[in-house]
């Protein structure tokens, strides 16, 4: 039975990903060895890093702009500590809009000051704060664009005049920005770009060198620019498959492409969920999510019913994060407008039924 994937992350892939990723394993563009068996100095292997850098800089229109993408290690979990080690001298701000800002606040504040601009924290996050001021004299301000876990994302960027840098974990590649207003985006690879175990970082290479700190080598986004990605092995599968989701979303026609398609899935979704009594968004209207729809079951006693229906359609994934509690609807890129179809016809045949 054909699967419909919500998962939140790791999460699906497009399925002729899967495919040439599963082929390349056994057999590399035909040379008799497997991905995951040659040489990463090979120049099978050095082509495929390059054409995944040039592809992340390409689909954010960031091509000869002064940035360099790399394929790091250690999920964004890492970045979180790196952007502080590399960036923070005294003072840094973040916007504190769940779990993964938190996370990125703890660690930055090894390294020196924490500002906290502005928090929904009181709300159990369920918006995006607006109308702070962001103070002056700041080494980078820190954004989340979209937080997985409560589903909402910023619509609008501040303008700002220290480097701003933004987790795009879980909606790179999904919407139209103007990229060159951040000086550093990272995102861990399995949310939107391929499986575990790489971590996209895109970095503006005039913002390094700044602090006075020493910094150890495989922390240091200066030591992975001089080796092209390349100064420990990097992790070759993950890789591979992100050059090849970046592939089919280049021939799909890019960011601007995905965007139209992952509107249509999240109206579909939410105007559901508004229109339909058995369910309640979680999070505010304006700040709502294009990739994580959050929901509950206003009825209890129509969870089991719910459940089961989706169960036997093929949805997977649907639970909330422990955090929020009720449902998750993931709707990342590879995911189609036709599952996000067949999940609002079991929510709507509830209300039927209820
Ligand atoms: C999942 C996620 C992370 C954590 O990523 P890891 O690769 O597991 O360290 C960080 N930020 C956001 C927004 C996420 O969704």
């Amino acid at each position: 039975m054909k699967k419909h994937n919500f998962s939140a992350g790791p999460c699906i892939l497009p399925q002729e990903v899967m495919k040439k990723a599963a082929e390349a394993v056994i057999d590399l563009n035909g040379s008799g060895l497997s991905l995951i068996e040659i040489s990463h100095r090979s120049s099978a292997f050095v082509e495929i890093m390059e054409t995944a850098r040039s592809l992340a800089l390409e689909l954010l229109g960031l091509t000869e702009k002064g940035y360099t993408a790399l394929f790091l290690q250690g999920g964004a979990s890492t970045q979180f500590l790196a952007v502080a080690y590399n960036l923070l001298e005294k003072k840094a701000g973040y916007l504190n809009t769940g779990t993964w800002s938190l996370k990125a606040i703890k660690e930055a504040r090894l390294f020196g000051d924490v500002v906290e601009v502005a928090s929904s924290q009181e709300k159990n996050f369920n918006y995006i704060p607006k109308g702070y001021d962001i103070p002056k004299g700041l080494d980078y301000f820190h954004l989340t664009s979209n937080n997985t876990i409560f589903g909402t994302q910023l619509k609008e960027f501040p303008t700002v005049d220290c480097p701003l840098i933004c987790d795009m974990s879980s909606d790179i590649f999904s919407r139209q920005l103007d990229f060159s207003k951040f000086d550093l985006i990272y995102a861990g690879a399995q949310k939107n770009m391929g499986p575990a175990g790489t971590t996209l970082v895109v970095v503006k290479d005039a913002i390094l060198g700044k602090v006075s700190r020493k910094i150890p080598s495989m922390l240091d986004y200066k030591t992975h620019i001089s080796k092209d990605s390349m100064f420990n092995t990097p992790p070759v599968f993950p890789v591979y498959v992100s050059m090849l989701t970046m592939q089919w979303l280049k021939d799909l026609g890019g960011i601007s492409a995905i965007e139209e398609t992952n509107e249509k899935k999240a109206n579909l979704i939410y105007s559901e969920i508004d229109l339909n009594p058995v369910f309640s968004g979680f999070a505010a209207k304006e700040d709502r999510s294009n990739m994580n729809a959050t929901f509950n079951i206003t009825d209890d006693t129509l969870k089991e019913t719910f459940d089961k229906n989706c169960k036997e359609a093929g949805i997977n994934g649907l639970n909330g994060h422990r955090s929020v509690g009720g449902y998750r609807a993931s709707m990342y890129n590879a995911l189609s407008l036709e599952s996000v179809g067949i999940l609002v016809d079991i929510m709507s045949e509830l209300e039927r039924k209820g």
